[in-house]
C-alpha cells in the first residue's frame, strides 16, 4: 500500500438531493470492509458557522459529535454506516473557513497581502481537507462537497479540488454524482443533463474519474457507452445508482456495480480480498424479514420534515432489526395534542417517544403525551426536551406542583424543576451556553437503563442548555421518579425512571446519535423490546 493518504472527492451535478451522503457512506463502507480505514468529510457551502443555529425545517436534524460539534445530518449516516465516530474536522462550512481566514488577517498573518478567495480561501479549504489525512489514522478520506456543481457558493470548493488534483496527482480522484432522468413521454433515459454537468465541471478544470448515475431504470450498455464517450471516463467508471428500497441496500448495490474496485484501481491501491460484509448482510436480511410490526408514536413539533428526527428514525430501524420486528413510526404533531383528544390520538400505540426540541411551541401536547404514557402504562422514552417534559409532568400531576415548568419557557415558575445552572447563566452568546458533546454518566445498579446497557458506566452526547434542578431530587425520588443516571463529576441528573411503570425512561442526552448498524443503541433496543411486550400482553 502507498504511504500517503488518498482523497476521494464526491461532487454532485444536475440537482440537489441525489444522495451524495449515502453514496459516500456506501463507498466508505465497502472500502472499510476491504480493510482500508476510511473516513468521510462534508464541506457545506453555506455561510452559517454550523447548523446549530439553523431551524430544523432548513436542513433537518443537527447531528452532534463526541467532541461537541454541531454538524450536518450526513455525519449521522457516516457513523451509522462505518461505526466509527466523527468529529468537528469531518464537517466544515464556508462560515468556518471565512471566519478562520478573517481571524488570521486580523492577527496579521498574511503580512500585509491582499486577502483573496484564491489563494487564501482555497488554501484554507485544502488545509481542512487534509486535516483528517494528516492524522495518519486514515488510508482514505472521502470528502463530500455539498451543493450542486455550478452553484456560486461551491466554486471555491471545486477550485480547491482542482488544485489538489494537480498537487497530489496520484492520490486524488473525483466521483461525480449525477442524474439520468427518465422521460416518460419519450420512454427513454436521458444522458444530456449528465453531459452538461460534466462540462460544467470541466469548465472549472476538473475531469471526474467516475460517474455515479442516479436513475430509476437500468442503464444499459448503449447508455453507458454513450456517457463514457461524452464525459471522457472509462466504461467501467460509469456506475449505475438505482433507487433503493432502503438506504442500507446501497452498499451492496454499489458493490454489484464494482464502485469500490474502480475507486481502488484509480487510486492505485490493491483491491485486497473481497469486502467482508457478513454483519451488514445479516442486518439487511433481518430488516427485510421482520417477524412482527410495531407502531411507536413520535411526538414532536417538526414532524412535517422527517429529516428533523433522522437519527431517531434510523435508531428505530436498528433497534427493530435487533428485536426482529419492524417499527413503524407514527409522526404526531405535539401542537395538535390536548387533554381532550389525547386518548383518541394515542390509543393503540405500542410505545411513545417524546422528541427533543427547543422553545414553547407544542410543549403542552408533549406533556399530555407523557401523562398518557405514564397513566396507561405505555412504554415511554423521553429524549432531552422529552425527558424534561417527563419531569415537568411528574411534578405537576404526581407531586402536585401546579405550575412546575422549565425556566426555558416559564422563567417565573414557582417550581422550576428544569432550570439553567448558575455557571451557564453568564454566557450569553447563542450557542455558547449549550452543553454539547460527550459526557460520562454513572448508572444505578439494577435500573432499567443499566440492564439495557449491561454496564453502569457510559458516555453519551448532549445538546441542551437546561438541566434537572437537583433542589427537587429528593421529592421526586420519594414519589417514585428515580434519577438512575448521573454525571459522576457534576452530579447532574442524566436519566430518570419510574420503576413501578413497565418501561418509563427519560434521558437528558441524545442516545440516537450513537446508534449504528453494527451497534444498535441499547436504550432503543430495550424500549422496542418493552413495546413488543406491551403489544403482546
Ligand atoms: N430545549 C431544551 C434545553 O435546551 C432541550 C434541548 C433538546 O431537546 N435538545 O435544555
Amino acid at each position: 500500500m502507498s504511504n500517503s493518504t488518498k482523497y476521494v472527492f464526491v461532487t454532485g451535478g444536475v440537482t440537489s438531493s441525489l444522495g451524495k451522503g449515502i453514496i459516500s457512506a456506501s463507498l466508505a463502507k465497502l472500502l472499510q470492509a476491504r480493510g482500508y480505514s476510511t473516513t468521510i468529510q462534508k464541506l457545506d457551502p453555506y455561510i452559517n458557522i454550523d447548523p446549530g443555529t439553523l431551524n430544523p425545517y432548513e436542513h433537518g436534524e443537527c447531528f452532534v459529535t463526541d467532541d461537541g460539534a454541531e454538524t450536518d445530518l450526513d455525519l449521522g449516516h457516516y457513523e451509522r454506516f462505518l461505526n466509527v465516530p466523527t468529529s468537528q474536522a469531518n464537517n466544515e462550512t464556508t462560515g468556518r473557513i471565512y471566519q478562520s481566514v478573517i481571524e488570521k488577517e486580523r492577527r496579521g498573518e498574511f503580512l500585509g497581502k491582499t486577502v483573496q478567495v484564491i489563494p487564501h480561501i482555497t488554501d484554507e479549504i485544502k488545509e481542512r481537507i487534509q486535516i483528517l489525512g494528516k492524522k495518519g489514522t486514515f488510508d482514505i478520506v472521502i470528502t463530500e462537497i455539498g451543493g450542486t456543481v455550478g452553484d456560486i457558493e461551491s466554486l471555491p470548493y471545486v477550485e480547491a479540488v482542482r488544485q489538489m488534483m494537480w498537487e497530489f496527482e496520484n492520490d486524488c480522484i473525483v466521483v461525480h454524482l449525477t442524474l439520468v432522468p427518465y422521460l416518460a413521454a419519450a420512454g427513454e433515459l436521458k444522458t444530456k443533463p449528465t453531459q452538461h454537468s460534466v462540462k460544467q465541471l470541466l469548465e472549472l478544470g476538473v475531469q471526474p474519474d467516475i460517474l455515479c448515475c442516479r436513475t430509476e431504470h437500468e442503464l444499459d450498455l448503449t447508455l453507458r457507452k454513450k456517457i463514457a464517450k461524452f464525459c471522457n471516463v472509462s466504461m467501467n467508471a460509469v456506475i449505475e445508482s438505482r433507487d433503493a428500497e432502503s438506504i442500507y441496500d446501497v452498499p451492496l448495490l454499489m458493490q454489484a456495480e464494482e464502485l469500490d474496485k474502480v475507486v481502488l484501481e484509480k487510486l492505485g491501491l490493491h483491491s485486497r480480498s473481497t469486502p467482508d460484509l457478513t454483519v451488514w448482510k445479516s442486518f439487511l436480511k433481518r430488516l427485510k424479514e421482520p417477524k412482527q410490526e410495531l407502531t411507536i408514536g413520535l411526538i414532536g413539533k417538526y414532524v412535517e420534515l422527517k429529516d428533523s428526527y433522522k437519527s431517531i428514525s434510523e435508531s428505530f430501524i436498528h433497534a427493530g432489526v435487533a428485536n426482529e420486528c419492524r417499527v413503524s413510526v407514527k409522526w404526531i404533531h405535539s401542537e395538535t395534542l390536548t387533554r381532550e383528544n389525547i386518548h383518541a390520538e394515542l390509543e393503540g400505540l405500542d410505545g411513545i417517544l417524546v422528541a427533543p426540541g427547543f422553545g414553547a411551541r407544542g410543549i403542552s401536547g408533549k406533556i399530555e403525551a407523557v401523562r398518557y404514557a405514564r397513566e396507561n402504562n405505555v412504554p415511554f422514552f423521553g429524549i432531552c426536551l422529552g425527558m424534561q417534559c417527563a419531569v415537568i409532568e411528574f411534578a405537576r400531576h404526581v407531586l402536585g406542583y401546579d405550575d412546575a415548568h422549565t425556566t426555558e419557557i416559564a422563567e417565573d415558575s414557582k417550581y422550576p424543576v428544569i432550570s439553567m445552572m448558575e455557571e451557564q447563566k453568564s454566557i450569553s452568546n447563542l450557542g455558547g451556553t449549550m452543553r454539547l458533546g460527550a459526557y460520562k454518566c454513572q448508572l444505578k445498579p439494577a435500573s432499567k437503563v443499566s440492564k439495557a446497557y449491561k454496564t453502569e458506566s457510559i458516555t453519551e452526547r448532549h445538546r441542551h442548555r437546561y438541566e434537572f434542578n437537583n433542589a427537587y431530587l429528593e421529592k421526586f425520588e420519594k414519589a417514585g421518579m428515580i434519577a438512575t443516571g448521573k454525571n459522576p463529576e457534576t452530579g447532574l441528573v442524566e436519566v430518570v425512571e419510574i420503576p413501578s411503570h413497565p418501561w418509563f425512561v427519560g434521558a437528558q442526552f441524545h442516545p440516537e446519535y450513537k446508534s449504528t448498524v453494527d451497534n444498535p443503541h441499547p436504550l432503543f433496543v430495550a424500549f422496542v423490546k418493552a413495546a413488543i411486550e406491551h403489544k403482546n400482553n
